[in-house]
């Protein structure tokens, strides 16, 4: 394809719905799509805490009002490591979501923890989620990476740079076998200076979320993609730097 027909596309790839038992009630699928748009935002991911129960929802909101919404989910790994795994199509998602159900044990308290709750297309409570969502897997990060992989989704660690649940913070370092496809760095450092300041994920492609919990982290900062179109293998050629492709800081 010719490079003139890449363009740019604002995109937020780790947005947590109301499903995520940290996620606010106001993260219901319209208003989550209503604030994409009103940031600016072409391309979203929504990525709840080992569950993609309300991603297909959001996705059929995102096509109404013109926002591309891709399915991922926020795994937990055995390591307390959280690991993004970005997908395509619900198949895909839902898929991984077996996976890591079988791995996931235990029963949601919303009182300590909060409500899980199900979203359908009107905003209402459809069901609440009885699992552990914010509960790690018994999966290790190298299993977690290899499913996405054999599904045909990306895998990028998440926050980086932070002390919860980073890799660099639980193992010390990025497994060199680990085949990432990407590293999450989050709102609270500037993308150039985590860059600089945190070693070992120089040689990694770095995107830069929200991870938005309230509707109004949603566009506090994105990554631009060089691309063609809003989609998981445009985002992976990106990526990778190829025909054109890019990330733009
Ligand atoms: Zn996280
Ligand atoms: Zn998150």
């Amino acid at each position: 394809m010719a490079k003139s027909l890449l363009r740019k596309f604002k995109a937020d790839m780790h947005i947590h719905s109301c499903l995520s038992p940290c996620g606010d009630w106001d993260m219901s699928p319209k208003r989550i799509i209503k604030k994409s748009r009103e940031v600016g935002l072409d391309l979203i991911a929504i990525c709840d805490h080992n569950t993609v129960e309300n991603a297909g929802v959001v996705m059929r909101e995102g096509e109404k009002q013109g926002v591309r919404v891709l399915p991922g989910m926020e795994v937990c790994s055995k390591e307390e490591v959280h690991i993004l795994a970005l997908f395509e199509d619900m198949a895909q998602a839902l898929e991984m979501q077996s996976f890591v159900y079988a791995n996931l044990s235990g029963e949601n308290n919303p009182e300590v923890f909060g409500c899980q709750v199900v979203a359908n297309e009107n905003d209402e409570v459809l069901a609440e989620n009885p699992r552990l969502l914010i509960g790690a897997t018994r999966l290790g990060l190298h299993d977690i990476v290899e499913e996405t992989h054999n599904l045909g989704g990306l895998s990028i660690c998440c926050h980086v740079d932070r002390p919860a649940y980073g890799v660099i913070n639980q193992l010390g370092f990025i497994p060199a076998d680990l085949a990432l496809d990407g590293v999450e760095v989050s709102r609270h450092i500037k993308l150039a200076d985590a860059q600089r300041k945190i070693s070992g994920i120089e040689k990694f492609s770095c995107i830069t979320t929200s991870d938005a919990h309230f509707l109004d982290d949603i566009g506090k900062v994105w990554t631009v993609f060089q691309m063609a179109a809003p989609t998981l293998e445009e985002i992976r050629k990106s990526l990778l730097q190829q025909g054109g492709r890019r990330i733009l800081v």
